[in-house]
């Protein structure tokens, strides 16, 4: 973790992959720099926005104006909310939109939104007219943090999440932290889980400093800018290392294994966001590494105090409605992607800030953990 930088300038976060290197750009009220950086970057480009309908409602005018500022048309292309639209039917519209708009190959996409906008114009443009560049504009703290950096793109198969997609880079990423200022509460909540989550996976200050500092990451001060440059930084590092995940990049997915079971047996319904699943997920991963003699309970018993200081949920018992037995859950760790030739693979820890992947967790092992978290 480095020192608070001054607020005045947007914070610059390189992410250095060679040909396909971009800049995370971060702070208050860079929306209406967008025109001016998409000028720099691509002169005489023409843009499509991909956005959703609630984000159109709140930040779709202020964006085009933006643009227009800077003598750049641009053509609008919105999709209901909500992860429902990581589907076919709604990839093949905005394909066939971003076409019939002529946007071409020296042109831009502008993916304003949260993860599912992300993913899904992503996806969009790296396969309209064979791969076209895009600019992401995260809206919320989950897809500044997380989903808009390291070029994974997709939509949603009938057989699981994110199952279809392509890796493809942004060639920049503008992350004003102001937009999040519309975010509802428990959506910015749900997002701060994979803040911690950085913390907890690789920076033992930086955890420490989010258990003085939360409050005001939440208000919206300086804090807020800071801790998403962290997490930048961390996720920048990582993707650079390891762009298609053969190895440290799999370290992203602490508390990820038992939150996805959580999230899929809950049907990915409003019950339980992912990022709560992944607060419950990493409280979970903490334990299990303790019950395994890695870490001190106290450790565990650290990082559970803090996610349930914030809101998030750190026990089964927090989930309305409750999860699913024993034998559902361990079938949906089974099928998850982090299985290979029957071994489970998990992230554990080592310490507050030191996870580390564990290829050959034994499965009888998670069985007994969690039928006894269950009970
Ligand atoms: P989301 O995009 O659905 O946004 C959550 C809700 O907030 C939506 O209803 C949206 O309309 C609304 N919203 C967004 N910005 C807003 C704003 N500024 N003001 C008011 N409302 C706003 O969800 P998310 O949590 O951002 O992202 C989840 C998705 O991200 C999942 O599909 C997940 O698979 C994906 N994801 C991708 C990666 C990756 O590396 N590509 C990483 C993590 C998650
Ligand atoms: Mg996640």
């Amino acid at each position: 973790m480095t020192a608070l930088l001054r607020q005045s300038e947007p914070i610059v976060v390189p992410v250095a992959l060679g040909v396909r290197a971009y800049d995370i750009i971060i702070g208050r009220g860079l929306l209406a720099s967008l025109g001016e950086r998409i000028k720099t970057l691509r002169p005489g480009a023409r843009v499509a926005i991909v956005t959703d309908e609630t984000v159109a409602a709140h930040h779709l005018a202020a964006t085009e104006t933006a643009l227009e500022a800077a003598s750049i048309g641009s053509a609008r292309i919105v999709v209901p909310a909500g992860e429902g639209s990581k589907s076919y039917a709604i990839f093949e519209k905005v394909c066939e939109a971003i076409i019939a708009a002529r946007v071409e190959r020296n042109d831009l996409i502008v993916a304003l939104g949260g993860g599912v906008l992300g993913d899904l114009a992503g996806f969009a443009a790296a396969s309209a007219r064979r791969g076209l560049d895009f600019v992401q504009v995260p809206t919320t703290l989950l897809s500044q943090v997380d989903s808009s950096v390291g070029g994974k793109t997709g939509i949603n198969s009938r057989q699981g999440k994110n199952l279809v997609g392509a890796f493809h880079q942004p060639v920049l990423v503008v992350a004003d932290s102001a937009l999040l200022d519309t975010l509802p509460k428990r959506e910015f909540r749900a997002g701060y889980a994979e803040v911690a989550k950085y913390g907890l996976l690789g920076d033992a200050a930086f955890f420490t400093w989010l258990e003085k500092n939360w409050q005001d990451v939440f208000a919206g001060g300086p804090a807020r800018e800071h801790a998403i440059a962290v997490c930048c930084r961390a996720k920048a590092g990582i993707v650079a290392r390891d762009e298609r995940e053969t190895g440290e990049r799999a370290l992203l997915n602490l508390g990820h294994t038992f939150g996805h079971a959580l999230e899929a047996g809950c049907g990915f319904s409003g019950r339980l966001l992912h990022g709560e699943a992944v607060a419950l997920g990493m409280a979970l991963a903490f334990e299990f590494s303790a019950k395994k003699g890695l870490i001190s309970a106290a450790d565990a018993a650290r990082a559970s105090a803090h996610l349930a200081a914030v809101g998030l949920p750190t026990h089964v018992k927090d989930v309305p409605g409750g999860v699913p037995p024993v034998d559902i859950l361990m079938e949906l760790i089974a099928q998850d992607k982090k299985v290979k030739r029957g071994t489970l693979t998990f992230i554990l820890v080592r310490g507050i800030g030191q996870a580390f992947i564990e290829k050959n967790t034994d499965a009888t092992e998670v069985r007994a953990f969690l039928t006894d978290k269950l009970k």
